[in-house]
């Protein structure tokens, strides 16, 4: 008996998984991968999976080291790149 499930996309301000469609080859590994199931993976050949709730993303990247050929890269948030450092370092 073959089951049917709906996802429904969950918007947000980000977008953390980016794919390049040249180097995907539709394999998924990705989606399997992804501990917060936020990549579901869609029909047709050599295509890559939707993100379909980006702001559960935890950047962890699993689905980069899953990749086989590179297609997979990570957009980290602002806050994620900023450096942080102590204000007495400024002299102030
Ligand atoms: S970085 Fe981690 S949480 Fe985000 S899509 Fe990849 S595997 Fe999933
Ligand atoms: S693991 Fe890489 S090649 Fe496979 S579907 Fe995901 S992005 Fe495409």
């Amino acid at each position: 008996m073959k089951a049917t499930y709906e996802a429904v996309f969950v918007g947000s301000s980000v977008m953390p998984v980016h794919f390049d469609t040249e180097k995907c080859i539709g394999c998924h590994r990705c989606a399997n991968a992804c501990q917060t199931d936020i990549l579901l993976p869609i029909d047709g050949k050599g295509k890559p999976p939707t993100v379909m709730y980006p702001g559960e993303c935890w950047y962890c990247g699993a689905c980069v080291m899953e990749c086989p050929t590179g297609a997979i890269s990570l957009s980290h948030p602002l806050m994620n790149r900023a450096r942080f450092i102590n204000a007495d370092s400024l002299g102030k």
